[in-house]
């Protein structure tokens, strides 16, 4: 399969978890938030598939693919978490290019593309209780095995496992970034919307892949 349809394969999957999950993520944002984290993400998605589905169309490449969807998302998706997922899909569409076989190492190297870009932005650390507490440990577990030599597929679906543990380990954080940080006390012994989103993400990209 073409890495191209592969990107879009994943971007849909995303999209149909979002659908699925929508409003359990806004429930998870209402308790220390706005509520919106899973409208904005439903909107980001679905621009994002969209674009992604007319580059796809139009013969574009992993990369390009990537790009379209982020600043698709970024427009569409309004919120922090929405303007951070579009930074992070554009950075891995540029590390990644258009190259019809990246090996598994240019994929990771993506991948730590867009964490760089997350963490560029958001200026968040892991701890801070964001989405950053599942990107960095998804990236590293990622990094760490296919530098082992791991098989790219399952590499990420491990690394995704690691991804949705420190998801989960977010409830007992206190959020020192984001509009949850006025209300500290709420949001402990739930966990973070966008990291639990940002996990969910990843271990659907990984059924695609497997
Ligand atoms: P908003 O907070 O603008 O309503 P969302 O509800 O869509 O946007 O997203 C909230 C999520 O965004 C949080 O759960 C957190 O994971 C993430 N987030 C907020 N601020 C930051 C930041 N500075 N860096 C990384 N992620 C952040
Ligand atoms: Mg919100
Ligand atoms: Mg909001």
């Amino acid at each position: 399969v073409e890495i191209g349809a592969v990107t879009l394969a994943i971007i849909d999957a995303i999209r149909d978890m979002i659908d699925r999950d929508v409003d359990e993520l806004g429930r998870l944002d209402a308790i220390a938030g706005d509520g919106d984290h899973g409208i904005g993400m439903q909107r980001g998605a679905r621009a994002g598939a969209a674009a992604a589905r007319a580059a796809v169309d139009a013969g574009a490449g992993a990369g390009t693919v990537l790009c379209r969807a982020g600043d698709a998302w970024a427009d569409k998706a309004g919120g922090t978490s929405g303007a951070l997922w579009g930074a992070a899909l554009r950075a891995a569409g540029e590390r990644l290019g258009d190259e019809i076989r990246p090996e598994a190492g240019d994929v990771a190297e993506a991948v730590d593309a867009a964490r760089a870009a997350i963490q560029g932005y958001g200026k968040a650390s892991v701890g801070d209780k964001t989405m950053v507490d599942a990107l960095v440990p998804f990236a590293e577990g990622l990094t760490a095995r296919v530098a082992a030599g791991t098989p790219l597929a399952q590499a990420w679906v491990a690394a995704a496992a690691d991804a949705t543990s420190a998801a989960e380990a977010t409830s007992a954080l206190l959020p020192r970034m984001g509009r949850a940080r006025p209300h500290m006390e709420k949001s402990l012994g739930t966990p973070d919307p966008g990291a639990i989103s940002l996990a969910r993400a990843m271990t659907v990209a990984g059924l695609v892949l497997a």
